[in-house]
C-alpha cells in the first residue's frame, strides 16, 4: 500500500506519517512538498492513495488535481482549511474523491483512507446491465451504450449504487455509506457536488437529466430506459 502526501507544512506531514506508522505500519508513505514534484511521483510510482494539499509553494492544489485526472483514476483525498467551504465543493468538482478539513484529528484522516481504499478491494460481482448502462467490476469501467464514462473511483461507487437498485430511489444516507461507509453530517452537500459531476459525464443536456434523477428532499434514482 503506497501513500503519497503531497503537502508542504512539514508539521502536517509528520502527523500523518506518524499516525500511519502507528496505526498501518505496512503503509508505504513518501511525501513531496511541491505540487509538480507530486505529479510526477504520481506518474511514476503510482500511489494507491494521494493525500494532497491546496496551498502549495510553486502551483494551486487544484492545478496538480486538475492534470493527475489527466492521467490517473488514484484516489484523491484534498487538505482544505476548515473556513474555505467554496475550496472543498471546487476540489470535489476538479476529481478529488474526498476532503479532510484543516485542523484534523489524525484518526480521522486515517478512517477516510481507510474509507476510500476499502472502495478499491476487487469483489466477487459480476457485470451488471441496467437499461443504457453497463459495468464491468474487474477493470472498474462504466458504459452507456458502446461509450465508456470516463468517471472516477467515487463516480463510478455512485453509479454502480444507483445500477445496483434500478428504478429505485437511494437515499442521501445510503449514497453517503455506499461511498463513505459512514453518512456525516457534511454528505448531502458533497453528493450534490458529485451528483453535478456525474451529470456532466451521463446526460446529454445535464440541466435537463433524464437518466440519474433527484427525488426532492429524500435521494437520486436511476430513470429505466428502453435498452
Ligand atoms: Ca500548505
Amino acid at each position: 500500500m503506497k501513500v503519497l502526501i503531497i503537502e508542504d507544512d512539514i508539521q502536517i506531514v509528520e502527523a500523518i506519517k506518524l499516525a500511519f506508522k502507528i496505526r498501518w505500519s505496512e503503509a508505504e508513505v513518501t511525501s513531496v512538498a511541491l505540487g509538480e514534484k507530486g505529479i510526477d511521483f504520481t506518474r511514476t510510482d503510482r500511489p494507491d492513495i494521494v493525500i494532497l494539499d491546496l496551498g502549495l509553494p510553486d502551483i494551486s492544489g487544484f492545478e496538480v488535481l486538475k492534470r493527475i485526472r489527466q492521467f490517473s483514476k488514484v484516489p484523491i483525498l484534498i487538505l482544505t482549511v476548515m473556513a474555505d467551504e467554496s475550496d472543498k465543493v471546487r476540489g470535489l468538482e476538479w476529481g478529488a474523491d474526498d476532503y479532510v478539513t484543516k485542523p484534523f484529528k489524525q484518526l480521522e484522516l486515517l478512517a477516510r483512507v481507510r474509507a476510500l481504499l476499502r472502495r478499491l478491494m476487487p469483489s466477487d460481482e459480476g457485470p451488471m446491465v441496467r437499461g443504457v448502462l453497463s459495468y464491468k467490476p474487474d477493470t472498474f469501467q462504466f458504459f452507456h451504450g458502446d461509450n465508456e464514462l470516463n468517471l472516477t473511483r467515487t463516480e463510478g461507487v455512485i453509479i454502480r449504487h444507483l445500477m445496483k437498485n434500478y428504478g429505485q430511489v437511494v437515499t442521501h444516507a445510503s449514497m453517503a455509506e455506499a461511498i463513505w461507509g459512514v453518512d456525516y453530517p457534511d454528505s448531502a452537500q458533497s453528493l450534490k457536488v458529485y451528483i453535478r459531476r456525474v451529470r456532466e459525464k451521463l446526460e446529454n443536456d445535464p440541466g435537463q437529466p433524464r437518466l440519474l434523477l433527484t427525488k426532492a428532499g429524500i435521494g437520486y434514482y436511476l430513470a429505466k430506459t428502453e435498452e
